[in-house]
């Protein structure tokens, strides 16, 4: 048969046959003794003293970072409620910057209290005012063309805010009073203010109507930041208006 015919060639070639059967015993022995080694190695019965878990530490835990307390807030414009509409809300689409709003609007035509340039704003939540704009120098209709035509950069979007006061309210937690006009006396960066404090006065400051139709802006634009973000970004009217809802603690319908 040409099969044995070749085989018999091969071994007569290469080397005689008791040769080959040490040299394919040596080779089994050493395949074994790897395979022995890999299996202790890789956590054979052997290994427990090398893969036995760190112990897990409890005696000294590490603290846990404060967490975002978003509740027992109270409205900024005292007898303020929420707006009914959901362009007044975070996430509305604010067509002239191609962007969307990130806070509450406070509108006389939608809310249930008198708002118009000069009601007083009050401090939502006791906590530490982290800017206060008292150098505040309003827009004129070209810095607002020009912010315009570059809408959404970070001083743009600070810019169509107006004058502000931002309070820091602790762990991640800020609220904006936008659009401002006047702050009140002693109101200062790094002062401690309490909840329901007066704090500054509504305007329509930042706003591009204002430039052009002075006196038909009046509102207050109010946000809450938590972390580098604000309270309820990316979720539809739906899910948002709930949160503002628990953050002011507001119940019934
Ligand atoms: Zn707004």
């Amino acid at each position: 048969m040409s099969t044995s015919v070749s085989k018999d060639a091969a071994g007569s070639i290469l080397s005689p046959r008791p040769m080959v059967r040490v040299i394919s015993v040596y080779l089994f022995y050493l395949l074994g003794a790897a395979l022995a080694l890999g299996a202790v190695a890789c956590g054979g019965p052997n290994a427990d003293r090398e893969t036995k878990p760190a112990p897990t530490v409890t005696a000294s835990p590490r603290p846990e970072p404060p967490q975002p307390d978003l509740h027992g807030f109270s409205f900024p414009i005292v007898g303020g409620c929420l707006p009914t509409s959901e362009r007044l809300i975070p996430n509305a689409p604010r067509t002239y910057r191609n962007g969307v709003h990130e806070g509450i609007d406070f509108y006389q035509s939608d809310n249930c209290t008198k708002i118009t340039g000069g009601t007083e704003v009050v401090a939502a939540k006791a906590g530490r005012v982290i800017r206060a704009d008292l150098e505040y120098v309003d827009l004129t209709a070209k810095t607002v063309q020009a912010y315009l035509n570059n809408p959404n950069t970070e001083h743009s979007l600070d810019q169509f805010r107006g004058r502000q006061v931002w309070i820091d309210h602790g762990a991640g937690v800020v609220t904006r009073y936008c659009h401002l006009s006047g702050i009140a006396p002693g109101i200062t960066t790094d002062l401690a203010v309490a909840v329901g404090q007066l704090i500054a006065f509504v305007g329509e400051s930042g706003t591009p109507t204002s430039t052009r139709k002075p006196g038909t802006e009046y509102h207050l634009h109010f946000e809450v930041r938590v972390g580098d973000s604000y309270l309820g970004k990316g979720l539809p009217a739906k899910q948002v208006r709930p949160l503002y809802r628990e953050l002011f603690g507001v119940t019934g319908k």
